[in-house]
């Protein structure tokens, strides 16, 4: 099982951000601190026989918390949950929030991959992104974070913004690809209604660029970043060979990953659910103690499953579980329809697609049983393909993959 832990605070508001995120007060960060903590070791408590192999930190801008608030995280998680060897640990952080002291501690912590918001190396459009940093901050940043040991770094870079040409975009992208990052995503932006930008460009308004010139930076995108060594994984994500994001190809793959923190979703046995987006109700429903009602010095995950351990294990469990279930809003259990469903769309956002053999063996029926139609309308179409046992998305596919991933809905 994969973990993700949402942080939802940053230094200010990005205007073209819908992110649960925002700048807080540092009292209402270390309660939210305290109540992650409790919710950490009431779900290493229900979770306790899963192997974790990928976390994910992120937000908001983890790099927000303190040295001290990653430490006690950190140890909550370690005590509560079974990390294996290699797992992948990611912290996603933005320039200017990390010290050089920050940054060791995340290398003691066990952190192995950094995720750095960098979104434009134009510090004019950094502005009008509203983000709190220059490029130069940035690279101070990175720098920081090579001398410190860091050898799985992520730049995030967003395109096709507001007053965006395709030489400035062209600029961004040989700038990041000069500083060797191991991985890089390159996201388009969408107008999010009710933020900043939506009230100033609304969808597809004046100063976005055209779809024409968004065609052209996207074009541009994958030639110039695959020329420089970074193969294409994902629609929007590329890495040197070897440095593939585990934990979003997860995502992709539907392995079970739990959400932990305010709004945060999971997928855990064929179960969506997601929690409340409120933190102050989320502070009050968990702060206080720990979900197993001791305090959280006392709260040192069982192992042991035999004789009265493991009697106290299921009450202290039963306990977790109660206290974990306030804070979820919506719960949906996917039938095999969904979940055939789901496989075809998330499948189809990799670059190498969907295996037929592991749909075969997971839902005992063959893709072509299911989708023998919009598979053969597809391929005609030029926007699937067949590989290696494999159905991916061809380059055409790729320009229209909403379309093709709305035709695998049954
Ligand atoms: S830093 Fe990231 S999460 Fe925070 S407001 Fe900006 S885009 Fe949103």
């Amino acid at each position: 099982m994969e973990l993700y832990i949402h942080i939802p605070f940053c230094v200010s508001k990005c205007a073209y951000c819908d992110f649960l995120s925002g700048p807080s007060d540092a009292g209402t960060i270390r309660r939210y601190v305290e109540a992650l903590t409790a919710e950490v070791r009431a779900c290493g408590e229900m979770y306790h026989d899963r192997i974790i192999t990928t976390v994910f930190f992120g937000g908001g801008t983890p790099s927000i918390l303190t040295e001290e608030q990653i430490v006690v995280i950190f140890r909550a998680m370690r005590e509560s949950f079974r990390l294996a060897r290699d797992a992948e640990i990611t912290i996603e952080m933005n320039p200017g929030t990390v010290t050089e002291g920050k940054l060791r501690t995340y290398r003691e912590a066990g952190i192995n991959r950094l995720s750095i918001g960098l979104q434009s190396v134009n510090d004019r459009e950094l502005k009008m992104l509203g983000r709190i940093h220059t490029f130069a901050d940035f690279e101070t940043t990175y720098a920081l974070a090579r001398k410190v040991g860091f050898q799985n770094i992520n730049m995030d870079l967003i395109s096709a913004i507001p007053g965006q040409t395709v030489e400035s975009w062209r600029g961004t992208l040989e700038k990041a690809v000069s500083m060797n990052p191991e991985h890089i995503s390159a996201y388009s932006l969408i107008v999010e209604e009710g933020t900043p930008f939506y009230a100033r460009y609304g969808e597809g308004g004046e100063g976005l660029p055209s779809e024409d010139e968004e065609r052209e930076i996207y074009d541009l995108t994958r030639r110039f970043l695959e020329k420089s060594g970074y193969e294409r994984y994902e629609i929007s994500n590329y890495a040197k060979p070897g440095f593939e994001c585990r934990h979003n190809k997860g995502y992709w793959e539907r392995t079970d990953y739990l959400g932990i923190g305010v709004g945060a979703a999971s997928l855990v046995n064929n179960q969506r659910f997601s929690h409340i987006r409120d933190v102050a109700e989320y502070i009050r429903l968990l702060a206080q103690e720990n979900c197993s009602g001791r305090k959280g010095a006392e709260s040192a995950p069982i192992k042991s499953v035999s004789g009265q351990t493991a009697a106290i294990k299921s009450v202290s469990e039963q306990n977790a579980s109660e206290r974990i279930e306030k804070i979820v809003t919506e719960r949906e259990t996917l039938d095999v329809q969904a979940q055939m469903e789901e496989t075809m769309f998330l499948g189809l956002r990799e670059m190498r697609g969907v295996s037929i053999p592991e749909f075969e063996a997971q839902f005992g029926k063959t893709v072509q049983d299911v989708y023998g139609r919009v598979l053969s309308t597809m391929e005609k179409e030029g926007l699937l393909r067949v590989k290696d046992e494999r159905i991916c998305l061809t380059e055409r596919g790729v320009d229209i993959s909403n379309y093709v991933m709305s035709q695998f809905l049954l």
